[in-house]
């Protein structure tokens, strides 16, 4: 007899967490670790957030890849300064390199005009993040980053279930911890069984232009008390920095001199 589903999704008669949606890549990439960023509501950070940690893998002799699965607010290509768009062959689609040869695969870089909007529904959306799992051919990667669309709807859900995620970075802000968002963000991939690597608390502070202390203008962090509650290390706490805005905003991302994520990689090992 069929179980009865305990996530009373009500759709399905047997326990959903109990089957493997998870779908293999293309049969010639090589990924070995698979890392989603998420947050629980956009502007916060996520995608910048995201390129650090690609930039930073690389730095760290690692290499890297973004799969950019915020499709309907793609910024990744933007911020690494990618104009060109994907090729493909009959075996499947090869993703954008970035300057310093970090594999790129966003929904911009399909597009012919960068400011078409993407106008698809839920399930429509889901179907092309899939395919920049399974269709294309990811060359070398040791680090596959995740630029994973806001909140818990239907795209990071089929996510979490298709893609074998090896673990999920949080990327949040003083004002939005406060906030239960956050935390829904959280324990949707808990539900789904996938670890919390960590914390990212980004516009924590500004450091004064004079003297160099650190404002925190949103109050006090609340980032040490989110990790203690989900028992999850804070990665760092990155501070309203104008400089990052001016490399994301004129496409040199990779010339950012700041070390925020360097411990990251020397971490989780
Ligand atoms: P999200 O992916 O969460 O929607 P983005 O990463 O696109 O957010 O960031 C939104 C905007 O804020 C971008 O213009 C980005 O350059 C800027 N930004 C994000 N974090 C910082 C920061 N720490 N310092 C300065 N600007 C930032």
């Amino acid at each position: 007899m069929a179980k009865k589903c305990t996530h009373d999704c009500g759709s399905c008669t047997e326990k959903c967490s109990e089957r493997d949606f998870r779908k293999a890549p293309h049969e010639l990439s090589k990924i070995k670790k698979v890392i989603g960023v998420v947050s629980g509501k956009g502007g916060v950070g996520k995608s910048l957030t995201t390129a650090l940690l690609a930039v930073t893998a690389e730095r760290s002799g690692f290499k890297a890849a973004i799969m950019d699965a915020d499709i309907t607010g793609p910024s990744i290509p933007k911020m690494f300064g990618i104009s060109e768009k994907a090729t493909g062959s009959d075996m499947g689609i090869f993703p954008v390199l970035s300057k310093t040869g970090i594999e790129i695969m966003s929904m911009n870089v399909l597009l012919e005009d960068d400011t078409d909007p993407v106008i698809w529904r839920g399930t429509v959306l889901a179907g092309t993040v899939l395919q920049f799992w399974t269709d294309v051919i990811w060359n070398d990667v040791d680090y596959m980053f995740v630029d994973m669309p806001p909140g818990t709807g239907d795209v990071p859900l089929s996510i979490y279930q298709s893609v074998p995620l090896d673990g999920i970075v949080v990327v949040t802000t003083p004002q939005e911890l406060v906030s239960m968002i956050v935390k829904k963000a959280a324990n949707m991939a808990r539900k789904m069984n996938v670890p919390i690597l960590g914390i990212v608390e980004n516009m924590s502070y500004v450091l004064c232009p004079d003297c160099g202390k650190k404002i925190e203008i949103f109050g006090k962090s609340a980032a040490e008390a989110l990790a203690k509650e989900y028992d999850v290390r804070n990665i760092a706490r990155i501070p309203f920095d104008p400089s990052l805005t001016q490399c994301a905003d004129r496409g040199l991302i990779e010339l950012f001199e700041g070390g925020y994520l360097d411990t990251f990689f020397k971490e989780i090992g």
